[in-house]
C-alpha cells in the first residue's frame, strides 16, 4: 500500500503562538516506513529556550493559573481529553508518519490512554489533598498546623521518540493538573504530533502553559535542564542520556523524574497456559518493533517447556505482517531510523557471534511500497544465556531472547540479574506463585498472565536504573507538587512558650 503523504511545515510553539527558530532555521523529519520527507520543522536555539522558558514563568508567575480551584482545573483538563478525541485522526497520522507506529495501535490504544489520563487525573484533582490539616498535639506546643501541596514552577519535558504523544501526556497531564506550566522538548524524529497536540491544549489553557521548543538534543534539552527558571525536568529515554540530565539538573538542584531503558524479563512457569502465554509474550516483545522501554526482550523457560514454546513462538511470529503503518491491516512497522535498523542489525550478529541460535527473522526486510524504510524482521534467539550482551544491554528492536531454565529460583536470578528495573511479567496459573514471583522481581511493574497494561490510575516507572520517580496514577500528582508545611501558634502568651527558654533561660 502506498501513501502520499503531503510535507507539512511546524514552527515552534511558544506562548500560544506559532513562531520560527530565532535563525529561522528548519531541520527535516522523515517518514520511517518510506524514508520520505513528511516535515520541516523550526530547529531552535537556546535563545527560543529562553523565551518559551520566559513564557511559561510569567504565565506561572503572573497569572491565575497556579490557583484555579480544582473543580475549574478539572474542567480544563476533561476539555483537552474533548480536543484530543475530537483531533484523534491527525494526531494519529502525524504520529504514525513520524514514528513509524501503527495506526492500528495508535488509535486502539494511545488515543484512547491520552484520553483516560486526561480524564483519571481530572477526577483524582478533585478529590487531592491540597490542604491537609494536622491534629494538634500535646508536642512541640498547641498549634494550627496544615500542609499545603503546591505547584513546582515550570517543568521541562524531554520525551523519547518511541511513544511521543503519550509519554508527553504522561507529563504534561499531571503538570498541568497541578498548576505547573511546561516547556517540551520532543525528539528529532518525532516533534510533530506534539506540536499538535499542544496546540490543542492551548486552545482551553492561558498562553505560556504549554510550550514546545524542538531542536538537537545536546542543545535544546541541555538548555532547558541547565536553565535558572526551570525549576524541574521531567526525563523519558536512554539511561545514558538520563545520566547526564542528572548530572547537568544538580547544577541548579531541580527536582528530577527519570523515565529511562529497560531489559524486562518475562518468566513462564511449568503450569502456564501456553495457548496465552505464547502470544502473550510476543505482543509483550513485538509491539511497535521492541521499540517499548518496557519490552519483554528476556523470556525464561522451563526445560519441560522449551521446545514446545519456541515452536510455538517461532510459528506465531512468522505470521506478523510487516507494512505501512497507516495500512489497518499492518502489524509491525519499521524502526525508526537507518541508524536504528543499524544498531539491531549488529547486536543480531552479536548475538551470533556469542553463540546463540537464531530460529527466526534476524535480517532487515523491503516492505512492498515502502522499499525505502527501515524494517527489520521480528527476531528470536534461542540458547541464550543472560551474560550475552544480546541479554544485559537494550536493544530496543524486534528481537526476542528465550533463555532456558531448570529451577524457578535460577530464572528470578537471572530475571533480576541486570542494571535495569522496568517491568518484568510471570504466566502461571497459580495465582499464590504469581504473587510469589512477583514480590521477588525488582521491577516498577509486575504483569501477571499478561503484558503492557499500562493505566492511567497506576504509578508506572522503574526500580535500578530505569529510572527515578513514577508517572502516572496519584504518585504522578505528588510528583508535580511540592508541600509547604505551615504553623500558627494557639498560644498568645509568651509564658506558655517553653520553648523561647531554651534561647532566653536567663531572662
Ligand atoms: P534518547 O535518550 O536518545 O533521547 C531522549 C530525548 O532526550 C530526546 O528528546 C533527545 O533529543 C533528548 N536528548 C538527547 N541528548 C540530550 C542531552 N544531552 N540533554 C538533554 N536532552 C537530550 O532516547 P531515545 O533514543 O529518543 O528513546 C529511546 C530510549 O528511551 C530507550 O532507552 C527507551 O528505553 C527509553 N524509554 C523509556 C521509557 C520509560 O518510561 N522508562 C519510555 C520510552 C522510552
Amino acid at each position: 500500500m502506498t501513501v502520499k503523504v503531503e510535507v507539512q511545515s511546524f514552527p515552534l510553539f511558544i506562548n500560544g503562538k506559532w513562531e520560527p527558530a530565532s535563525n529561522q532555521e528548519t531541520f527535516d523529519v522523515f517518514n520511517p516506513a518510506t524514508g520520505e520527507l513528511v516535515a520541516k520543522v523550526a530547529k531552535g536555539t537556546a535563545a527560543d529556550v529562553d523565551r518559551a522558558v520566559q513564557a511559561a514563568r510569567d504565565a506561572f508567575d503572573n497569572t491565575e493559573w497556579k490557583n484555579m480551584n480544582p473543580k475549574d482545573r478539572a474542567k480544563v483538563l476533561y476539555a483537552i481529553s474533548y480536543q484530543i478525541a475530537a483531533h484523534a485522526e491527525e494526531l494519529a497520522y502525524l504520529e504514525a508518519i513520524s514514528s513509524g507506529g501503527t495506526v492500528r495501535r495508535i488509535g486502539n490504544s494511545d488515543i484512547l490512554q491520552m484520553v483516560d489520563l486526561f480524564q483519571t487525573l481530572a477526577n483524582f484533582t478533585l478529590e487531592y489533598p491540597f490542604s491537609e490539616t494536622l491534629p494538634v498535639p500535646p508536642f512541640p506546643g498547641p498549634a494550627h498546623n496544615f500542609v499545603w501541596r503546591e505547584p513546582i514552577g515550570v517543568c521541562a519535558a524531554i520525551t523519547p521518540w518511541n511513544l511521543p504523544m503519550v509519554i508527553a501526556t504522561w507529563k504534561i497531564a499531571p503538570a498541568l493538573a497541578m498548576g505547573n506550566t511546561v516547556v517540551i522538548k520532543p525528539a528529532s524524529y518525532t516533534p510533530l504530533s506534539t506540536l499538535k497536540l499542544a496546540e490543542l491544549i492551548s486552545n482551553v489553557v492561558p498562553p505560556g502553559v504549554i510550550n514546545v521548543v524542538t531542536g538537537p538534543g545536546a542543545e535544546i534539552g541541555e538548555a532547558l535542564v541547565r536553565h535558572p527558571k526551570v525549576d524541574k525536568v521531567a526525563f523519558t529515554g536512554s539511561t545514558e542520556v538520563g545520566r547526564r540530565i542528572m548530572g547537568l539538573a544538580s547544577e541548579t538542584i531541580k527536582n528530577t523524574t527519570l523515565e529511562l531503558g529497560g531489559k524486562s524479563p518475562n518468566i513462564l512457569l511449568e503450569d502456564a497456559d501456553l495457548s496465552i502465554a505464547i502470544p502473550g509474550s510476543l505482543f509483550g516483545v513485538f509491539l511497535h518493533s521492541g521499540q517499548l522501554c518496557e519490552s519483554g526482550t528476556r523470556l525464561f523457560v522451563p526445560d519441560s517447556l522449551y521446545d514446545q514454546v519456541v515452536a510455538g513462538l517461532v510459528a506465531l511470529t512468522s505470521k506478523l505482517k510487516l507494512g505501512n503503518p497507516l495500512d489497518p491491516m499492518t502489524d509491525v512497522g519499521p524502526v525508526i531510523s537507518k541508524k536504528q535498523k543499524e544498531t539491531i542489525l549488529s547486536y543480531i550478529e552479536a548475538g551470533i557471534q556469542e553463540g546463540a541460535t537464531l530460529v527466526c527473522g534476524g535480517k532487515e526486510v523491503k516492505v512492498g511500497g515502502c522499499e525505502d524504510g527501515y524494517f527489520v524482521e521480528p527476531t528470536i534467539f534461542t540458547n541464550v544465556t543472560n551474560d550475552m550482551k544480546i541479554a544485559q544491554e537494550e536493544i530496543f528492536g524486534p528481537v526476542l531472547c528465550v533463555i532456558r531454565y531448570s529451577e524457578l529460583d535460577e530464572a528470578i536470578k537471572m530475571a533480576n540479574d541486570t542494571i535495569y528495573g522496568l517491568a518484568a511479567g510471570v504466566w502461571t496459573r497459580d495465582v499464590n506463585k504469581a504473587y510469589e514471583v512477583a514480590r521477588k522481581l525488582q521491577a516498577g511493574v509486575v504483569w501477571i498472565n499478561d503484558w503492557h497494561m499500562l493505566r492511567s490510575d497506576a504509578p508506572f516507572g522503574g526500580y535500578k536504573q530505569s529510572g527515578i520517580g513514577r508517572e502516572m496514577g496519584q504518585q504522578s500528582l505528588d510528583a508535580y507538587t511540592q508541600t509547604k508545611h505551615v504553623h500558627t501558634s494557639m498560644s498568645p502568651e509568651l509564658e506558655r512558650r517553653n520553648w523561647y527558654g531554651i534561647l532566653f533561660g536567663q531572662n
